[in-house]
């Protein structure tokens, strides 16, 4: 993000933690983003609708950062719910979520949450401004610090830029980045304007990114059976009992 340091993200934090607090929170600051207008005070936007850019709860491991909504997503008034949402979900699958997971498991932002509206030139959706980043970057990172993913998928440049710094997608995509405890892990945008994804290599780059999705989800999974069979057999001798 020009001008901006990048963005921390804080460490994951499990969904029972503080979870009936967060859940509060939560819905005041989705109530605060919904309300806001201060880029169209500023003259950016001409109209906000940011119900459009968000959507999740507490307790989804991975929280998805994409660049702003585009029409589709404010006409539904629901984030990716196009066909680049459609080709998200089937990574999804591909890294072990089922059908839907995209939305039913998955916190979804955005860098501005408001639709930017088309490229001047064409060519797609308009790439919000260094202003309009700053503006909506406080909501941005009051998510991070409600939701506390153990993974976030930046989506794009944009967003690969604002939390890793300027780096190309070739080199970037197929490796993740831990930061405080949480996977950091580079894609490509879906949409059907970018022709990234048309080069096979960079397609195989994609394959590797999937199945580091694909390892910490089994991890995760893991770690659900294992505190399942705790629950399940509660410890009735002492811990010196047990074991000597
Ligand atoms: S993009 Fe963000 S800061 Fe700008 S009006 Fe929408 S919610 Fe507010």
């Amino acid at each position: 993000m020009i001008g901006s340091p990048p963005i921390v993200v804080p460490p994951p934090l499990d969904a029972e933690t503080n979870r009936a607090e967060r859940e509060r929170l939560l819905a005041a600051l989705h109530r605060e983003q919904e309300a806001c207008d201060r880029c169209v005070v500023a003259g950016y936007l001409p109209r906000a609708d940011s119900v459009a850019g968000y959507r999740g709860r507490i307790g989804d491991r991975v929280m998805l950062i994409g660049q702003a909504p585009g029409h589709l997503s404010v006409e539904r008034r629901m984030p990716f719910s196009g066909p680049g949402g459609r080709i998200l979900d089937g990574w999804l699958q591909r890294a072990g979520f089922p059908a839907g997971a995209l939305h039913a498991e998955v916190y979804i932002s955005a860098l501005t949450k408001c639709d930017p509206g088309k490229a001047p030139r064409g060519g797609g959706d308009r790439k919000p401004s260094p202003a309009e980043l700053a503006l909506c970057r406080p909501f941005l990172l009051r998510e991070l610090e409600l939701i506390r993913p153990r993974a976030v998928l930046l989506v794009g440049g944009m967003a690969i830029e604002a939390f890793l710094g300027p780096r190309k997608l070739t080199e970037t995509i197929g490796t993740s980045v831990e930061r405080n405890g949480a996977h950091l892990l580079p894609l490509p945008h879906p949409s059907g304007v970018s022709r990234w994804l048309n080069a096979p290599a960079h397609q195989a780059l994609l394959a590797r990114a999937l199945a580091l999705l694909a390892g910490w989800r089994e991890e995760w999974e893991a770690e659900d059976r294992a505190r399942e069979r705790r629950i399940l057999t509660p410890q009735f001798y002492s811990e010196e009992e047990r074991h000597g």
